[in-house]
């Protein structure tokens, strides 16, 4: 059989045990969603954050890209952010990094080139800012892995720097930043950071390790 069929096979099979086990789930689906989160997290098929966090349909607004960056002029990423906070009004933005991060990776060994290379440039520049301490955390895996970490908490900042998160931040929205990394050794998320209206960004510090 060809692959692709399997998903439509399966697609079938779930479908027809969510109604059987609750006859009004779609009826409720076509109403209109209220996602109390926004997850913004890495494109890897290894991070799926609804079947990690058993979130069913409706739960989650989502937004993944190569290594979960936040880049100022990233059409895709400000609409979504904007939908989700000032018209759902999501209540938690979540930037999750993951261990062993493919676009992390290569940011620190190069061989990228096209669209990936210009896309990894925001990491290079995490690696830069970071780089005494990255390169102090050990081996070239565990380097990585705090490569991963401190990613998540600069663009945890820039988001927290877009027109958007000020705007809800001075309006007293309740809205809390935060971020964590996914453990794909375990299965486990493991949170790092929180940032709120409260938070003064220039002194948001390196987040403990956690990989
Ligand atoms: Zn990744």
């Amino acid at each position: 059989m060809r692959a692709y069929r399997q998903l439509l096979l399966a697609n079938k099979a779930w479908a027809a045990e969510l109604k059987d086990e609750h006859p009004e789930f779609f009826s409720r689906q076509v109403i209109g969603q209220q996602p109390e989160f926004l997850w913004i997290g890495c494109s890897d098929s290894r991070v799926s954050p609804e079947q990690m966090t058993m979130t069913p349909p409706g739960g989650m607004f989502i937004h993944r890209n190569i290594a979960n960056l936040v880049h100022d002029d990233d059409l895709n990423l400000l609409s979504v952010l904007q939908y989700a906070v000032a018209v759902l009004r999501v209540k938690h933005v979540i930037i999750c990094g993951h261990h062993g991060c493919g676009g992390v990776k290569a940011a620190m060994t190069g061989g990228t080139t096209g669209s990936v290379d210009a896309w990894l440039a925001n990491a290079r520049e995490v690696l830069v800012d970071h780089a005494a301490e990255i390169a102090a955390a050990g081996e070239k895996e565990a380097q990585i892995n705090r490569f991963v970490e401190v990613n998540v908490r600069d663009q945890l900042v820039r988001l927290a720097r877009t027109d958007t998160i000020q705007e809800a931040f001075a309006a007293q929205q309740p809205l809390q930043l935060h971020g964590w990394v996914y453990d794909i050794r375990d299965g486990l998320i493991k949170p790092l950071m929180e940032i709120e209206a409260s938070t003064r960004l220039d002194d948001v510090g390196a987040p403990h390790k956690v990989l």
